[in-house]
């Protein structure tokens, strides 16, 4: 049995400073690795990691946090795309604006982080992307038309990386979590989340740290063989997509 540790890795999450990236940081920390998580300020993440400035929807900004975290901790090796935002209007209701403005954050954000993760990736012939989605990427959910074709792109992104750099060492799965305790999820209405409360088959919402647990599973050497995979966490409320 080999009993030695393994080596400390470079992971960064992107929007760190609460919810599920900051569980997921957390959970980084717990093992042992080099955690660096992005937010606006710079601020918020946890204890243990460092935490870098990066606006999501600017390249320039993403890139000075990638370089920050290199030099601290090495080329990225593990990348969490978690970064994203809602803004739900029914379609009749929703402007350009909001549309893009939700797709540049999620999707076009995840793409542009990504893009700058592999080239470090690709060099060490080892790397582990995890893009955060949602259920709602493949369910669908009336008033987010902008955030589930933001989330289900994701989708083509992880399957398209998976063909391009699978053969290279570097997996690329999609996380979908169901509804869970965070701030985005706080706001919504108490008859919306009655609502959700009955769908879903486990009966109950989830905590962050159960997303992290299964982003971090991904990220580990277990996991070496699964890429290309949208892994639900959701209670069962979207089976069968
Ligand atoms: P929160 O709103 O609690 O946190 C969002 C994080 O994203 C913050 O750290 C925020 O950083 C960062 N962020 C937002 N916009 C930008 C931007 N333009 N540039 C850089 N960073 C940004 O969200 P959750 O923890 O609930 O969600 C995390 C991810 O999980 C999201 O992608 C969400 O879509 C997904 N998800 C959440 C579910 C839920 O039930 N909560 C369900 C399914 C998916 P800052 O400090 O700068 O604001």
């Amino acid at each position: 049995m080999d009993t030695t540790a393994p080596e400390p890795r470079s992971v960064l999450i992107t929007g760190g400073s609460r919810g599920i990236g900051r569980a997921i940081a957390e959970e980084f920390v717990r093992r042992g690795d080099k955690v660096a998580v992005t937010s606006r300020s710079g601020e918020g993440g946890p204890e243990g990691a460092l935490t870098v400035a990066a606006e999501i929807t600017d390249g320039a900004s993403l890139d000075a946090a990638f370089a920050e975290v290199e030099k601290a901790h090495g080329p990225v090796e593990v990348l969490v795309a978690n970064a994203g935002i809602t803004d739900d209007q029914l379609l009749l209701r929703m402007d350009d604006a909001s549309f893009e403005n939700v797709v540049d954050t999620n999707l076009t954000g995840s793409f542009r982080t990504v893009k700058r993760a592999i080239k470090g990736m690709m060099r060490k012939k080892k790397g582990r992307i995890v893009l955060i989605s949602s259920v709602v990427g493949l369910y669908g959910s009336p008033g987010q038309v902008n955030y589930a074709a933001s989330k289900s792109g994701l989708v083509g992104i992880a399957r398209s990386l998976t063909r391009e750099l699978g053969s290279r060492g570097i997996t690329s799965n999609v996380v979908a979590p169901g509804y869970i305790a965070t701030e985005m999820t706080d706001g919504l209405p108490e008859e919306l989340k009655g609502q959700y409360l009955k769908a879903i088959p486990a009966a109950r919402f989830a905590e962050p740290a159960e997303v992290a647990r299964v982003v971090a599973f991904l990220a580990s050497d277990d996991a070496a063989y699964i890429s290309g995979a949208v892994i639900p966490v959701d209670g069962g409320l979207g089976m069968g997509h």
